[in-house]
């Protein structure tokens, strides 16, 4: 059983040990030492990383007592061997988990809630909470969180016996039946927790809640402590600096300056809308103008180059609207070609869904709609010409049909 250096003393940034066994698995290496300040994962705290010997620690575990360390190669030597943590690392670690501890409390004090997940990421950390509150709510705890870290209280770890442990006021029940490890912040709370823990809650910084969600009933919280928050502050300065200064208006104004833009750049693409309209209709004048006229019915029938497809669809439209009106349209792309048929409501012996699909064939296309109005498109974009003049000359042989 290795000695738990970590437990003695979480400030311990290099130490020296002796390998006391070896086991090579899957070409790396899991290395026991007679003691160690490397902090296996555990509790919901992630394995510390580091260095022995100056060789990588990229996992450290614990297993029936043991402590192993993963390395890719192995040490040049088993005894005095130099050990050094990944200080940023850990006490990030320390920040965020106390932050935890200090979080979970202060839902339980102020709400009654508690805490009945915990995950900590490489970027966010998150409780999951059994109830659901309000906005406000949560802003009371995150408030009342950040005054037990200004008060800077003691943090400690005890080990009670069993009389000792009915006494205590335990947030959590423990997992473990002997040798239970309760994490004391001050009189404040009184938690089993096997992570490492910083020895004063000034030193996890400010805790910060980024977001909640709903989650299984209750709310996951999403937060960051200590250095994290500070990284959390910087970006968003930055996006507020920024926003602040492309809408030039006080940051405090931002808000208010977005919800403008919104309302105006939603008049705007109206306004926009009923613009195209009228030019559509302006444009489908055009084309009323110039269209063929058969049997007393007006054919018209274009190819478009890389034009919108709900414009083209909108003017097929305008134009079907007008008595005894056929209209076959088509837009050429550089890899595809769709077509746009349509016809007035009054020839009711052609059906357009019919003559477009015999058209879509050309162009190796899918399609589909009513009588009145069909769309398609397909791969062979050489072929739009060929397949326009098919649909044509089908209207034609039942035109002449009639
Ligand atoms: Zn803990």
């Amino acid at each position: 059983m290795s000695k738990k250096l970590f437990y003695k003393n979480p400030y311990i940034k290099e130490f020296t040990a002796n390998i006391n066994h070896i086991i090579e698995k899957k070409e790396e290496f899991h290395v026991e030492l007679n003691q160690t300040a490397f902090f296996p994962e555990g509790g919901g705290q992630p394995s510390d990383k580091g260095y022995i010997d100056d060789i990588p620690v990229s996992h450290v575990y614990e297993k029936d007592n043991k402590i192993y360390h993963v390395l890719n190669r192995l040490p040049s030597k088993l005894e005095n061997v130099k050990c050094i943590i990944d200080w940023q690392t850990r006490f990030d670690h320390m920040q965020q988990h106390l932050g935890q501890h200090i979080l979970s409390s202060a839902f339980e004090k102020l709400h009654d809630v508690q805490t009945i997940g915990f995950h900590l990421g490489s970027e966010y950390v998150t409780i999951d909470i059994d109830k659901q509150l309000s906005k406000n709510d949560i802003k009371k705890v995150e408030y009342f969180a950040n005054q037990i870290v200004f008060n800077d209280l003691p943090v400690s770890a005890i080990y009670p016996s069993n009389d000792e442990l009915n006494k205590l006021p335990l947030r959590k029940k423990p997992s473990v039946t002997e040798n239970i490890r309760i994490v004391k912040i001050d009189d404040f709370d009184f938690s089993p927790c096997c992570g490492t823990h910083p020895n004063r809650t000034g030193e996890v910084g400010l805790i910060k809640i980024r977001k909640f969600e709903n989650y299984k009933g209750g709310l996951r919280i999403e937060f960051v402590c200590g250095n994290r928050a500070l990284k959390d502050y910087y970006l968003k300065n930055e996006i507020t600096n920024t926003i602040s200064s492309l809408l030039s208006v006080k940051d405090i104004e931002i808000i208010e300056a977005a919800n403008k833009i919104i309302e105006e750049n939603t008049k705007l693409k109206k306004e926009l809308k009923d613009i195209k309209e009228k030019l559509l209709n302006f444009e489908a004048v055009d084309f009323y103008k110039k269209s063929s006229i058969i049997n007393d019915i007006r054919i018209i029938k274009y190819i478009f180059e890389k034009r919108n497809f709900n414009e083209v669809k909108t003017l097929s439209n305008i134009l079907s609207n007008n008595p005894k009106t056929i209209v076959l349209f088509g837009i050429s792309n550089t890899d595809k070609a769709q077509l746009i048929y349509s016809r007035s409501k009054d020839l009711d012996k052609i059906n357009i869904s019919e003559i477009l699909k015999s058209s879509l064939n050309l162009i190796d296309g899918k399609g589909g709609g009513s009588q009145f109005a069909a769309q398609g498109g397909g791969k062979l974009s050489n072929n739009i010409n060929a397949a326009l003049n098919h649909g044509y000359n089908k209207i034609i042989e039942i035109l002449k049909s009639l």
